[in-house]
């Protein structure tokens, strides 16, 4: 199973791919992940992407499309897989397509621009091993490090208020449309985003179920 999950910054995309990965035992790949990994590291490609990551703006179609054509080719993915943060226009949509690569589902997790916003102050991540919490909805178990390893959680460069709201523009901008192009294919599941996270995850496995 192919499957894409599409929504604003901090819609909870990487939380339900991660759960709908376990479920289905196919990876969740995130290209922001992949990006970040490369920044930590000083790759090449990660120098040229800290600059767009880091200002909230979307890193080059050409870098990205590289970037999920090099992933998509490992043996894990040939099962299927679920795609997270990927495609975010609709040149990279169209790019997919010319890789080949058909989805069974798009599922579109709905959220206002004002509880994004909320949300995402409260959002806290792993440095070391990627995992993303919540001070609210989804708090590690002590609430300040990382239950995976015990690494002091921080937030996000690209979490903070104002670079929020300009990914939020992007996002309406570049990354929404793609609901149409999907749409027209008679892929797209619109899932309303709850504040609870396995109500998401129980109409999200409903927009899933039979696939
Ligand atoms: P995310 O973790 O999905 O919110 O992605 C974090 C950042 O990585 C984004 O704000 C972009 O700078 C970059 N990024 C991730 N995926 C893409 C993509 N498909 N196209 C362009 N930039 C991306």
């Amino acid at each position: 199973m192919k499957i894409m999950f599409l929504g604003a910054p901090g819609a909870g995309k990487g939380t339900q791919a991660e759960i709908a990965s376990e479920k289905f035992g196919i990876p969740a790949i995130s290209t922001g992940a992949i990006i970040r990994e490369a920044i930590k590291t000083g790759t090449p490609m990660g120098v040229a992407a800290k600059q767009y990551t880091e200002q909230g703006a979307l890193v080059p179609d050409s870098v990205v499309i590289g970037i999920i054509k090099e992933r998509l080719e490992k043996d894990d993915c040939k099962n299927g897989f679920i795609l997270d943060g990927f495609p975010r226009t609709v040149a990279q949509a169209e790019a997919l397509d010319e890789l080949g690569v058909e989805l069974d589902v798009v599922v579109s997790i709905e959220v206002s621009d004002e509880k994004i916003v909320s949300r995402m102050s409260g959002r806290r991540v792993c440095d070391k091993c990627g995992a993303s919490y919540h001070v609210e909805y989804k708090p590690s178990k002590d609430g300040k490090t990382c239950d995976n390893d015990g690494c002091v959680l921080t937030m996000r460069k690209d979490d903070s208020p104002e670079v929020v709201l300009s990914r939020l523009q992007i996002y309406h901008e570049c990354t929404e449309p793609l609901k149409d192009f999907y749409l027209a294919k008679g892929k797209l599941k619109l899932v309303e985003g709850q504040e609870e996270v396995a109500d998401t995850t129980r109409l999200t496995l409903e927009a899933l179920g039979g696939k």
